[in-house]
């Protein structure tokens, strides 16, 4: 395993993070690398799956973007592979119509996946998000989770406010790290509720609403104007990124 950098994600460091793009097709790669770059990533091509391997124990960077259709081995073989040799987030891209579930991709070790074709901003909305949900340092623990001027970690569970401590209960605590792992994206009721409460929930979900209204007080939201937690009415909830570049 390799180690990762200290620097924040998205901290004007050198250049950025670093993004591989593991894709064969130069129609697809290169107006996304262009974009990648213009969006404060660095990026850098790898066509095969070997290129991939030798480009990623070289460089180490910070996510791989791996297109499964590769023209010299299979791609989830290569997932398969990146993930015995390091922690890097992997972002597997699946052709539409092809049978790659979320499920499968989690069993290769991949943190996300996307459907081609896609939107360029959805993916790179995507890369921050996994960039978000937090690194591991030198000694391999996860660092603490940065949305906003909110600090989560979730290996001892506490909840830092500029440089204030907040004092959250056990559910509380659950609903802020599952928004804040999808910071920037909207997450549903169903999903929360799946989540956090372990339950496939067919009744009321009040219980959620009541749990978001203790959380935003103790954020300091305003629930009519909030800058932390977003309602999307009918939908979900969103954690809202400060200074989305
Ligand atoms: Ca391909």
């Amino acid at each position: 395993m390799h180690e990762f950098s200290n620097a924040a994600p998205g901290a004007a460091t050198e250049g950025g993070p670093l993004v591989v793009l593991v894709e064969d097709e130069r129609s697809i790669a290169e107006p996304f690398l262009a974009a990648l770059r213009r969006s404060g990533f660095r990026a850098e091509l790898a066509p095969t799956g070997r290129d991939a391997l030798a480009l990623i124990r070289r460089s180490h960077p910070d996510v791989v973007l791996l297109d499964l259709g590769l023209p010299d081995m299979d791609g989830r073989d290569v997932c398969r592979q990146i993930r015995s040799e390091s922690d890097v987030a992997i972002i597997m891209v699946t052709a539409s119509g092809t049978v790659t579930d979320r499920v499968v991709g989690l069993e290769l070790g991949a943190d996300d996946y996307v459907v081609k074709p896609f939107a360029t901003h959805e993916v790179i909305a995507r890369i921050r998000a996994v960039l978000r949900r937090g690194r591991r340092d030198e000694t391999g623990q996860r660092e603490p989770l940065a949305v906003q001027d909110l600090r989560i970690d979730a290996g001892s569970r506490r909840v830092w406010r500029a440089d204030a401590e907040l004092d959250l209960t056990r559910k509380e605590f659950d609903l802020l790290l599952r928004l804040a792992r999808d910071a920037g994206r909207v997450v549903t009721r169903e999903e929360l509720m799946s989540d956090v409460w372990d339950t496939n929930w067919f009744g009321s979900t009040k219980t959620l609403d009541v749990h978001i209204g203790w959380l935003r007080r103790k954020l300091g939201d305003d629930p009519d104007a909030p800058t932390y937690i977003r309602t999307v009415r009918g939908v979900g909830f969103e954690l809202v990124v400060g200074d989305e570049r």
